[in-house]
């Protein structure tokens, strides 16, 4: 039986769940004409790499086990993590690339990226994206681009095979996130059914608040390749 607190991570689960099923009907032609109208071409100004444009770069675990290969020292936790449980120990559905003291990705120099023939899956369909994500009114609706008219130029002729594309890869990329979320809802379940544990609000906030401050470490787990990886964080470190 599922404890009222854990009923958070339930709640969780059925909401990414349902998305799943939004993103699954919404209609690929609407999708595709909004694509077009828009006429996205990117100007190479690279603001997309730096974490004043972009909070993160999250990455699918598909992207995490390159970038492993790559350069393992370039992964953290990605930030924002989804639970902690009554021990302080926070769970967070995957990792993300670090960036340097000026806010840029490590891969970014002279605005070019250094990886940029394996770059994650989110730097390839960005800035498109197809979630549902609240505006700055509270209004929660479907979202298809990022960053309008802060960057890049618009209104360029796409032919209907580069908004066909679009429309594929951006959805395939949201498909795979979600899977993976959902993967990570279902595997902290089961890990908190197993050790008696829950998530625990109040403990959350105040680790975070102690964290901030530099009075504590705190230890984060990654779900990574259906497991958990442990990171022990120090201050200035997330
Ligand atoms: S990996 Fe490359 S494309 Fe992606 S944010 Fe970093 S520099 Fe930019």
């Amino acid at each position: 039986m599922v404890s009222v607190i854990n009923k958070y991570l339930e709640t969780e689960l059925a909401e990414a769940k349902k998305d799943l099923e939004g993103l699954r009907t919404y209609p690929d032609s609407d999708f595709a004409c909004i694509v077009k109208e828009l006429g996205f071409k990117c100007e190479l100004c690279a603001r997309c790499c730096t974490k004043e444009f972009n909070d993160h770069v999250f990455l699918l675990d598909s992207d995490a086990a390159v970038i492993k290969e790559i350069d393992p020292a370039a992964l953290e936790p990605a930030p924002y993590y989804e639970f902690c449980d009554q021990k302080g120990r926070f769970y967070v559905s995957g990792y993300a690339l670090k960036t340097k003291a000026d806010g840029s990705c490590i891969f970014l120099e002279n605005k070019r990226c250094k990886i940029y023939g394996k770059r994650p899956s989110i730097c390839r369909v960005y800035p498109y994206m197809l979630h549902k994500e609240a505006d700055e009114t509270g209004n929660v609706d479907w979202r298809q681009i990022s960053g309008l008219n802060e960057h890049g130029s618009y209104h360029s002729e796409l032919d209907d095979s580069e908004c066909e594309a679009v429309v594929r890869e951006t959805k395939a990329y949201e498909k795979a996130y979600l899977l993976q979320l959902i993967d990570f809802f279902k595997a902290v379940q089961a890990h908190f059914e197993k050790n008696g544990l829950k998530h625990v609000q109040r403990t959350y906030d105040k680790r975070i608040r102690e964290f901030r401050k530099g009075e504590v470490e705190i230890e984060v787990f990654v779900y990574y390749g259906g497991r958990f990886e442990k990171h022990t964080l120090h201050s200035g470190e997330a």
